[in-house]
């Protein structure tokens, strides 16, 4: 059903996450079922037929991840409906609506034991971020998100209903499955399918320090990060702390140096590294300990309201603990536009099938936001460039293109063979170019 901007749902649905973009489509598709993808189709060519208007759809769940405007010449495909999610114990498969966010998926996932590969937020749905690559908490020990999809649902720009996956009978599909594993995905998926994980002992925390002390904690965490357990991944960050809560009254306001850190085998592998940073410093917060699953969507500390952010990243190699305090120092004054930066940790991620990017192209990620309430896009760019001048000695060639928040395309994410090959299987899949092209390929 295709509503306009005076309806109800519109303005819902046209508020993403990532609020840098204006959303003013034409109109709003909503769907319920999958049955209504092809329905909207229908309804956005007959629109088109007569306005004399050609029209661009542009599938969204929650707008994390919107980088292109969004204007009159577009219908917003909002999938935030497609919510089902059901678990199979036995194979340890989970079967979701491409609207479903992490948090629905893995609390019904741990009840038996399991855990899909989730990131930071719990809010972000599983579609934009596994067809992205998807750099979760359990990286290190079970890959990229994009190596768990076993198949995908999707309707394609003519809209037939598909089967994306490795066995599929058609080349289109045994293709497009290729491509929903890293390229940012094609066509418009209904359904995903994919593999979790037993996290019998889920470890996890986040601990907090005043940044003063991070020449110090940097030291340790270099030294050490490097012989962490292979099921530790972490993230060492500069936070600027807002002035609320849940943050420790002492440390509002101020400028923290954060460390998120879980393992989903138990306590024992992660002790060297946190022995080796609370050594160096006496931490104001540590909530290290036994955690669930919404536990864990809370180490990393992200705001669960929608801003305006602008995002930095890059792939770094195995000499990153060398510059990370010159990184990280880059993010520490009062006055820097950047409120987080991080370098989280990824070496070692095992590959589980083929696809366009199921394996990550260096051992550690540079990532760091700003807001465009708080700081002009030029001061942010400035911020941006005094890190570049530092990571640049450590780049491992290309972008984690998720975490270009807001940009429309992301240029570098995929090497140039991998871009051409996504492309022409979104042509194949879509050839009248209907569909909104993921910003990956852009
Ligand atoms: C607070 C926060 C924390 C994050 N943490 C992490 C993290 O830990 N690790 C990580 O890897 N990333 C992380 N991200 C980045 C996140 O993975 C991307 O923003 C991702 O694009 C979000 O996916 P989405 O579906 O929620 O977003 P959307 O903006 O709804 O979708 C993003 C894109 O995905 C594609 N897409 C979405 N649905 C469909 C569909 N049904 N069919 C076809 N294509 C579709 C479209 O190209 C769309 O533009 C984080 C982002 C934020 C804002």
């Amino acid at each position: 059903m295709l509503i306009d901007a005076d309806s109800d749902g519109y303005a819902a649905a046209t508020r993403p996450h990532n609020s840098s973009t204006r959303q003013r489509p034409a109109r709003v598709a909503v769907v319920s079922r999958p049955e209504d993808i092809a329905s909207a189709l229908d309804e956005v060519a007959a629109l088109a037929r007569s306005s004399g208007t050609p029209l661009e759809i542009v599938p969204q769940a929650t707008g994390h991840g919107a980088g292109a405007p969004v204007g009159g010449g577009a219908v917003l495909l909002d999938t935030s409906r497609l919510t089902g999610v059901s678990i199979d114990p036995g194979s340890r498969v989970a079967v979701v609506g491409a609207g479903a966010t992490w948090s629905e998926v893995n609390a019904a996932a741990e009840r038996h034991g399991l855990l899909g590969l989730a990131g930071s937020a719990p809010s972000v749905s599983v579609s934009g971020y596994t067809f992205g690559g998807g750099i979760g908490w359990l990286v290190r020990r079970d890959g990229l998100a994009s190596g768990s999809l076993r198949a995908v649902r999707y309707v394609d720009g003519g809209g037939r209903f598909r089967t994306a996956a490795d066995d599929a009978a058609e080349e289109i599909d045994r293709a497009a499955m290729w491509a929903f594993r890293g390229a940012g995905g094609v066509g418009i998926a209904h359904t995903l399918e994919f593999d979790l994980f037993p996290a019998a002992d889920l470890h996890a925390g986040a601990l907090l320090w005043h940044a003063d002390a991070l020449p110090e904690l940097v030291a340790a965490w270099s030294s050490t990060v490097g012989t962490a357990g292979g099921g530790v991944s972490c993230s060492l960050s500069v936070l600027h702390v807002p002035p609320v809560p849940p943050f420790p009254e002492e440390l509002r306001g101020r400028v923290a140096l954060h460390l998120a850190i879980a393992d989903p085998d138990g306590p024992v592998a992660a002790a060297p590294l946190l022995d080796a940073m609370r050594a160096a410093a006496e931490p104001v917060l540590d909530s290290w300990g036994p955690a669930d699953a919404a536990g864990l969507a809370r180490i990393h500390l992200d705001p669960p309201a929608a801003a305006p952010a602008i995002g930095d990243a890059r792939w770094l190699d195995a000499s990153t603990p060398v510059i990370a305090e010159a990184l990280l120092s880059t993010a520490v004054a009062h006055d820097t536009p950047i409120v987080m930066m991080e370098i989280r940790h990824v070496a070692g991620a095992p590959v589980r099938r083929a696809g366009a990017v199921v394996a990550p192209p260096g051992d550690f990620v540079y990532h760091a936001v700003a807001s465009l309430d708080l700081s002009p896009r030029e001061r942010i760019e400035e911020g941006f460039a005094r890190a570049r001048a530092v990571w640049s000695a450590a780049d491992a060639g290309s972008t984690p293109g998720s975490w270009a928040e807001g940009s429309a395309g992301v240029p570098d994410a995929l090497p140039a063979d991998v871009r051409r090959r996504a492309a022409a299987i979104a042509d194949a899949v879509d050839p009248d170019a209907r569909i909104r092209r993921s910003r990956l390929l852009g």
